[in-house]
């Protein structure tokens, strides 16, 4: 799994995360909620390795992995899936391209560890296999660019299968999509989560969402956590200041 300890982050002095506890269990969707401008994408970017933290520590597998770098960082990164609404997959290479990325740690954003190598035959079918898992198998060759953004979200789950991860971390991965596309998107991380053991840290701005799929609700207010339960638990009135999309209808 994952673990923030005290995690603490400014920007040109302002401070965005003050002091952040959370941990995300493997087999398990960890729902990451709060207004805008809370820190949650943030806190996203600490946690993937692709922003630096001021104080605390952050631990992937049971490793610590702030402060890492070069050959280690790539390497701990690979074990950390990331699943961005944009900047998400190489839109001119193939889907299948994308996917087999995943293992040879080619991403959009930094570089990961590549895997232990396979033979050339042994990794294209490992590609086609986790292809098929999100049902895309059939847009194997299609340029990545060609597909709905609910089908790129879903490519970028296939390269977490493909690159062994252990956590999967999304920022938004509904926010742009249909509810029957964003549904898709979401029992394919819930899949990964009970089927393949992952940690699953989903940020959401739909309560309907959150009620459906978290095991687990982290709310965050001003760079800290502000609760950190089961949905049910969570005070109406903290979930009212959060801004959600559908808060006023549900409740
Ligand atoms: P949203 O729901 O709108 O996505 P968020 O919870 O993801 O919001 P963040 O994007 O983490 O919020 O931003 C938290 C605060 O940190 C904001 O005030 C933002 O302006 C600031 N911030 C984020 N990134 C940077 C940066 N690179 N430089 C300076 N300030 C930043
Ligand atoms: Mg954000």
């Amino acid at each position: 799994g994952l673990e923030a300890r005290s995690v603490h982050k400014r920007f040109d002095g302002r401070v965005v995360l003050q002091g952040v506890d959370l941990s995300v269990d493997r087999g398990l969707v960890t729902i990451l909620l709060g207004a805008n401008g809370s820190g949650k994408s943030t806190l996203i970017r600490c946690l993937t390795g692709l922003e630096r933290i001021d104080a605390g520590e952050v631990w992937v597998a049971g490793e610590r992995t702030d402060g890492l770098r070069g050959s280690d960082l790539r390497r701990s990164r690979r074990r950390v899936a990331v699943v961005f609404q944009q900047f998400n997959i190489i839109g001119n290479v193939s889907v299948f391209q994308n996917v087999l990325n995943g293992a040879m740690g080619r991403v959009p954003f930094g570089v990961l560890g590549v895997l232990a190598p396979l033979a050339p035959g042994r990794l294209r079918e490992k590609a086609m296999y986790c292809l098929a898992r999100v049902g895309l198998a059939d847009r194997a060759d299609h340029p990545a660019r060609t597909l709905s953004g609910g089908q790129q979200q879903r490519v970028a789950i296939a390269r977490a299968l493909m690159q062994e991860a252990e956590v999967v971390i999304a920022d938004e991965p509904v926010a742009s999509l249909d509810p029957e596309a964003g549904r898709a998107v979401m029992d394919l991380l819930v899949t990964v989560a009970r089927e393949d053991g992952m940690a699953v840290l989903v940020s959401l701005h739909q309560l309907g969402l959150v009620e459906q799929y978290g095991d687990r609700t982290v709310g965050l207010k001003a760079g800290r956590v502000d609760f950190d339960t089961r949905f049910e638990a969570v005070p109406r009135d903290r979930m009212e200041a959060l801004y959600l999309e559908d808060a006023v209808a549900q409740t």
